[in-house]
């Protein structure tokens, strides 16, 4: 009997430690495909942000030219199985059809799941039958998996858990795109680690409600000069359901991220330096500039490369 406590007891040192060392060993790495608007820009390509989490690679946005960014950071596209909208604005997903049958003609092994807001069925519906003259062609002429051609869509609500396997965790919340509605943002858990994407949203209470204790907090963010925005009335529209960067400092105070990072760069005839100095004379926490193919590696250390 005492011989089989010491037994139990071993097990259990054994199953602790490996728990601990699971947890203190994850890591996330964080790759901004692209962290631009529906401008036309050689260097910011359209919103698309992917994050690879124990062996899983998770795409959050399909903008302009998402598939050659996943191409120049060495990220396999038909390993991209899941992915999630935040909105159906054009820009968030115009790199959609490319990065769908991209991913099936180079062997994805199953359908393409895409998790969004409502209109996402809709969306994936005539995607698919738009389609519907090549799949037929590729499955015909080249044997392609017609049941890998698939779109898997689920419509999302405020709070769910879209994704739960191998320890990471996907849960979507609402943000405040006007309206846009409804428009949602994300937040990954893996072990003790956490990434937040805003999406498209101005000042959002809900947005820091499910931003508390991340690692890293991805931020749209959108500024103007105020010459600029003085007697433009579509202008001053567009800012109302984006984030200025006082409005983001103000988030960033109540969520305290290790590091927040801005894309969907949003700047008229204001530069990034001036963004980021109004920033900081609101919060004194580290905050970057995303660029595209920043690479964000969240570990015990967050580290950046490209
Ligand atoms: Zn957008
Ligand atoms: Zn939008």
């Amino acid at each position: 009997m005492f011989r089989m406590k010491i037994w139990f007891n071993c097990l259990l040192c054994a199953f602790l430690l490996t728990s601990a060392y699971a947890t203190k060993a994850a890591s996330l790495e964080v790759t901004l495909l692209g962290t631009g608007t529906p401008k036309p820009d050689i260097h910011r390509f359209g919103p698309s942000t992917v994050i690879e989490a124990n062996g899983h690679y998770f795409l959050f946005d399909a903008g302009r030219g998402a598939s050659i960014r996943l191409k120049q950071a060495n990220i396999p596209i038909q390993q991209i199985n899941h992915i999630f909208l935040t909105h159906l604005h054009s820009d968030h997903i115009s790199g959609f059809s490319d990065l769908w049958s991209t991913s099936w003609i180079w062997q994805r092994q199953q359908p393409l799941h895409v998790y969004g807001p409502k209109g996402t069925n809709a969306f994936a519906h005539h995607s698919y039958q738009a389609h519907s003259q090549d799949i037929h062609f590729r499955t015909k002429n080249t044997g392609l998996s017609e049941s890998a051609s698939q779109l898997q869509s689920k419509e999302i609500n405020d709070g769910e858990v879209v994704f739960e396997k191998d320890g990471i965790r996907i849960i979507a919340f609402l943000v405040d795109h006007k309206v846009v509605a409804p428009a949602f943002g994300y937040r990954l858990e893996y072990g003790n680690r956490v990434v937040v994407i805003s999406g498209d949203t101005t000042y959002s209470e809900n947005l820091i409600k499910y931003a508390q204790n991340a690692d890293v907090l991805i931020h749209e963010i959108a500024a103007a000069m105020p010459a600029a925005l003085k007697n433009n009335i579509k202008l001053q529209k567009i800012l109302r359901y984006h984030t200025t960067p006082e409005q983001a400092a103000r988030i960033f105070r109540k969520t305290r991220p290790r590091l927040a990072v801005y894309n969907h760069v949003l700047l008229f005839g204001i530069k990034e330096d001036e963004v980021m100095q109004k920033t900081g004379e609101h919060y004194d926490g580290k905050v970057m500039m995303g660029q595209d193919l920043m690479k964000i590696k969240v570990g015990e250390k967050i580290s950046i490369s490209k």
